[in-house]
């Protein structure tokens, strides 16, 4: 029987992973993701008939690889597999989901529950059996639990990066690229195709030099950051280099903090994290919120693009003193607040200029352009690219880039595209 792979969701786009692999018969779903259009409707993936699908795997918590998993759940029983933190992450990050579009979601809580009772923690390079399918998972370096989807079908060996990172950071060490030495067929991100991120050594210490020279100065800078992974990272660099100002942080970030340190197997740097949980202050609530803007400090706080959440309402008390900063540490997606305050110097028309310095640090958890070659090639057995997870853009231009550097067929996925293998 004829193995394939269906693009569900993820071709030309950045989000909505969802990539179908086996054959006639039966398949395995790596990622079930959702992503949002502009009016921040969800977008969910194409189906495949529930009695082929004999399980599903998380490659990690993010919503884009996520958001959909529950969908299935709704009238059947299958099991999804990803590591143990993805699933506790994932927990909180499916309820906030519900929380904030529940009316746009085609399930409610008692499928979240159930994707969670189906859920079966497997750990990296542990071999698993899913009818005919192999799966292993290894360290995919995005953000903690994230891992490398390697299924075998038939006599080929197929790979799915999920999102995917070669650098070390705080919180998780370089994508494991031997694990794709075997690989015929790989399925990769290719969010940045088109760029390479600056050294990471060098961002962290831009950044840090930035925010000690506001501080000493006696101001207060905000760093908009998502709750998941950014925070704990940027909290993770205050501390590895001693900042002593008081640092504060705000929103979901504890939560995920606390998951972190529970799991601390797949942190990179556990040690700095368990400082940063004594000594960094949470903020609890108003009363505290109303007080911690006042003193020179940081404060990191979600939203990461400035789209709501505490970032929003210490943003307002900083702005119009040029002495704050406010340091943005993610990709501000188009027409998010964040863009067009980097953009504009403010976030509406007719508001105000922002006074408050205002930068953008690049502190990417995805590989850039050259890294993303280097993974293809530690698939020292490759026949076919196929590029996921990225704008039409920049997957065309990394499809070229890579016909050229790699000489095997590249493909740029679209949804509803069947691949043979
Ligand atoms: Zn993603
Ligand atoms: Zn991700």
């Amino acid at each position: 029987m004829s193995g394939f792979i269906k693009i569900l969701g993820g071709g030309k786009e950045v989000g909505r992973s969802a990539i179908e692999v086996g054959n006639e018969e039966s398949c395995v779903i790596l990622d079930y993701g959702v992503n949002f259009d502009s009016k921040d409707n969800p977008n969910f993936p194409l189906q495949e008939l529930p009695k082929k699908v004999k399980g599903f795997v998380a490659t990690h918590s993010h919503l884009d690889h996520i958001g959909a998993l529950p969908i299935y759940q709704i009238s059947t029983d299958i099991q999804v597999y990803g590591t143990k933190i993805t699933k506790d992450i994932g927990e909180l990050i499916l309820k906030d989901f519900l929380k904030l579009s529940g009316s746009k979601i085609p399930y409610e809580w008692v499928e979240v529950r159930k994707t969670l009772d189906h859920f079966r923690t497997i750990n990296y390079n542990e071999e698993l059996e899913i009818e005919n399918f192999k799966l292993t998972l290894s360290n995919a370096g995005h953000i903690p639990g994230s891992g490398i989807a390697k299924v075998v079908v038939g006599d080929k060996v197929v790979a799915y990066t999920g999102d995917i990172n070669t650098i070390e950071t705080k919180l998780s060490p370089p994508a494991d690229l031997g694990s794709l030495s075997d690989v015929n067929v790989l399925v990769m991100e290719a969010t940045y195709g088109k760029f390479n991120h600056p050294p990471r050594p060098q961002v962290e210490n831009e950044f840090y030099e930035a925010v000690r020279e506001v501080v000493e100065n006696g101001g207060t800078v905000l760093v908009p950051s998502f709750s998941l992974a950014r925070s704990q990272e940027i909290l993770s660099i205050l501390m590895e280099k001693g900042f002593d100002y008081p640092v504060s942080y705000d929103g979901m970030v504890k939560e995920i903090l606390e998951i972190m340190i529970k799991n601390k197997e797949f942190i990179n740097r556990a040690d700095l994290l368990a400082k940063v949980y004594d000594s960094y202050r949470y903020v609890k609530g108003w009363e505290d919120r109303h007080k911690v803007w006042k003193e020179s400090g940081v404060i990191v706080a979600s939203a990461g693009m400035l789209k709501g959440g505490p970032a929003l309402y210490y943003l307002k008390k900083l702005y119009d003193n040029p002495k704050n900063a406010v340091f943005l540490v993610s990709y501000q997606g188009e027409n998010t607040p964040g863009r067009k305050l980097i953009e504009e110097g403010r976030m509406e028309s007719n508001a105000p200029y922002l006074k408050a310095r205002l930068e953008l640090f690049d502190f990417s958890s995805h590989a850039g352009k050259d890294q993303l070659l280097e993974i293809a090639k530690s698939a020292k057995s490759l026949e076919k690219l196929v590029i996921v997870h990225s704008s039409p853009d920049n997957a065309e231009f990394f499809a070229s880039l890579a016909k050229e550097k790699l000489g095997v067929e590249v493909i740029v996925a679209e949804n509803g595209m069947e691949i043979k293998l």
